[in-house]
């Protein structure tokens, strides 16, 4: 029972490669770099999936939100080809293998809905494709392109909470120094899962063969980007009294990839609801407790 991801090194399918072995699978991935459980992109151009193979899973894509990164015309390419051509690259190779897999998921994100204030999606709600980051999901779902009977889930992640990846990990020092605080107005509202939900919804989707199309890869609570910063600030012991202006991060970032932070949506899970799975996190205090420790389990 192999399954192979990729971008398996990163924070999502690191974790993800945990789980799954843990439940016996063995995990390869599909990186750039080599390593044991490594194959590159172009091994798997020319030589198709691995023997065996029950399972593909996308989880590659280049961080957006690094700093250290312009938000240049080449960077954005880059973020949106890093997306694109893996999950063409591993579609192409599930539609040409002869013993196929039965599913292939897909991790995009809950940027495919328009950001709003008043608007509340599930996963029956059109994409509007209207900002670069919608336009990119609706571009990257596209490239998904398996045919039957394999089985299709694309899972619509809000920002993955766990404390060596993500979001959290870029604002968990200012927070532990007690100089952390909301975004903008904070009323913005704050799609979020944590990790370990995220992962357990990937082995499910996985495991359960009436799962398929699109879920929404989100708690079920919403919340705002100020409830979000109490809860953790609350978590840490510590004062988030230092707000960060919206044009702040819009010098620092450009706007149009600032808003990942400084807008956000209302998204309710409910496919993955009404597919009866159980969340461990749904609650946002009980999330924060479980990360905001200077080294918890890695
Ligand atoms: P990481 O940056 O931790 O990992 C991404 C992986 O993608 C890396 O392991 C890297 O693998 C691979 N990668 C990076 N750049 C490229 C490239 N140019 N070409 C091919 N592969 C590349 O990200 P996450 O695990 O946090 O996120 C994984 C996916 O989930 C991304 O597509 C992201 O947009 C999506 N997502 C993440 C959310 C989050 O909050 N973390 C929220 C919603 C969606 P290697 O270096 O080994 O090749």
């Amino acid at each position: 029972r192999n399954i192979l991801i990729g971008g398996g090194t990163g924070f999502i399918g690191k974790n993800l490669g945990e789980l799954l072995m843990s439940n016996g699978y063995n995990v390869m991935n599909v990186a750039r770099m080599p390593g044991t459980s490594n194959i590159s992109w172009s091994t798997l151009e020319h030589s198709g999936l691995p023997n065996r193979t029950c399972a593909v899973v996308n989880c590659a894509g280049q961080q957006f939100m690094d700093f250290t990164k312009s938000w240049t015309p080449g960077f954005k390419q880059n973020v949106q080809n890093s997306r694109v051509y893996t999950t063409k690259a591993l579609a192409k190779a599930i539609n040409e293998s002869k013993d196929k897999p039965k599913v292939f998921i897909v991790v995009t994100g809950v940027g495919a809905y328009e950001p709003s204030d008043s608007n509340k999606y599930d996963e029956s709600s059109p994409t509007t494709g209207i900002d670069f980051f919608s336009r990119l999901v609706v571009e990257w779902e596209k490239a998904a392109n398996v045919e039957p009977p394999v089985r299709l889930v694309i899972i619509r992640s809000g920002a993955v909470l766990g404390r060596w990846g993500g979001m959290i990990k870029n604002m968990f020092l200012p927070f532990y120094f007690g100089v952390g605080g909301r975004i903008g107005s904070g009323k913005q509202y704050l799609p979020w899962i944590h990790i370990d939900d995220l992962t357990r919804l990937i082995h499910f989707a996985i495991e359960n063969e009436s799962v398929q199309g699109i879920l929404n890869g989100v708690a079920p609570q919403v919340i705002t980007n100020e409830e979000f910063t109490k809860s953790f600030a609350k978590a840490l012991g510590r004062p988030a009294f230092f707000p960060v202006p919206e044009t702040i991060l819009d010098f620092l970032l450009n706007p149009e990839r600032a808003m990942i932070m400084t807008k956000g949506q209302h998204v309710i899970p409910k496919r993955v609801l009404d597919y009866g799975f159980k969340y461990r996190y749904g609650d946002i205090d009980e999330a924060c407790r479980e990360f905001a420790h200077l080294c918890p389990k890695q």
